[in-house]
């Protein structure tokens, strides 16, 4: 215990307590705002923050994946199977059956929440990557003004502050957290899985080849998210509802279909494979 510091003690040439310019844990560039006294490490896959930031990438108003919680967090980075958000979507089912209390059942389970996850809209995704500052409401407000995420991680911070709901300490955590190399590569990575598709515009009708016909979507489509392709069926004049019915026109059936295929063969809804799909639509 420090009871008093004796200056004359000290010997002439000792420095002062010096901040780390870089993070003592990942080595990032350290930031210091001005007028706070905390610096802080800006890299979001720091091991320091890992177990923080991945809670926050899987609540239920981010990415919303189901039995990613506390417990398993823990364990993941115990076993170091996750060591940043893209890591999430690397994961094997063989490593996960591995895991304490966890069944073929449970892997098979948190696999699928995963996959479903990169459907979440974009302001949620944008909500999930944890920018300082950036709640859901000033997510959507970029996903709103941008719709895609290379906009925003390449907008100047002036041009940040001027959109409305922004101000200036909300643009400059952007800015700053967009300056990190290992943020940008790791937004980069998510792109790779899938995550931070561009939001489709909402367009008029281009034809009306698919009139009056009724189709339902089951599983994971390919080259469209579930929007993407109901947009491109009611640009065309079709409609697109969610349970099988005798009035179903086409069952859409990507990757894992659910229960919708079983229906559709049972009223016999005729099923189209992506490559069908993407033939009907042209
Ligand atoms: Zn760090």
């Amino acid at each position: 215990k420090v009871v008093k510091v004796i200056e004359t003690k000290r010997p002439p040439n000792a420095r002062k307590f010096v901040m780390p310019e870089k993070c003592p844990v990942c080595g990032a560039k350290i930031i210091r705002p001005e007028g706070e006294a905390v610096s802080r490490c800006p890299n979001l896959s720091c091991p320091a923050k890992l177990r923080e930031s991945l809670l926050h990438f899987a609540g239920r108003r981010a990415m919303n994946i189901e039995g990613l919680g506390v417990k398993l967090v823990d364990q993941l980075l115990e076993k170091k199977m996750v060591h940043d958000y893209a890591s999430l979507y690397e994961m094997k089912l063989e490593e996960l059956v591995e895991l304490d209390r966890f069944g073929q059942k449970s892997a098979e389970n948190l696999l699928r929440e995963i996959e479903n996850s990169k459907q979440r809209p974009l302001d949620q995704q944008i909500f999930a990557l944890g920018v300082r500052y950036t709640g859901e409401h000033v997510a959507a407000i970029l996903a709103e003004h941008y719709s895609n995420i290379d906009d925003i991680a390449n907008a100047k911070v002036e041009e940040l502050q001027a959109i409305p709901g922004i101000g200036e300490r909300i643009a400059t955590s952007i800015g700053e957290f967009f300056a990190v190399p290992q943020n940008r590569k790791l937004v980069e990575r998510l792109k790779e899985h899938n995550l931070f598709r561009p939001k489709v515009k909402k367009q008029k009708l281009v034809s009306s080849t698919l009139s009056g016909k009724t189709f339902v979507i089951t599983g994971t489509l390919e080259k469209f998210s579930r929007d993407e392709a109901k947009e491109e069926i009611e640009k065309r004049g079709g409609k697109v509802t969610s349970s099988v019915s005798k009035s179903t026109d086409y069952l859409v059936c990507g990757e894992s279909p659910g229960s919708k295929l079983d229906n559709a063969k049972k009223f016999g809804v005729p099923v189209l494979d992506e490559t069908e799909f993407v033939k009907i639509l042209s």
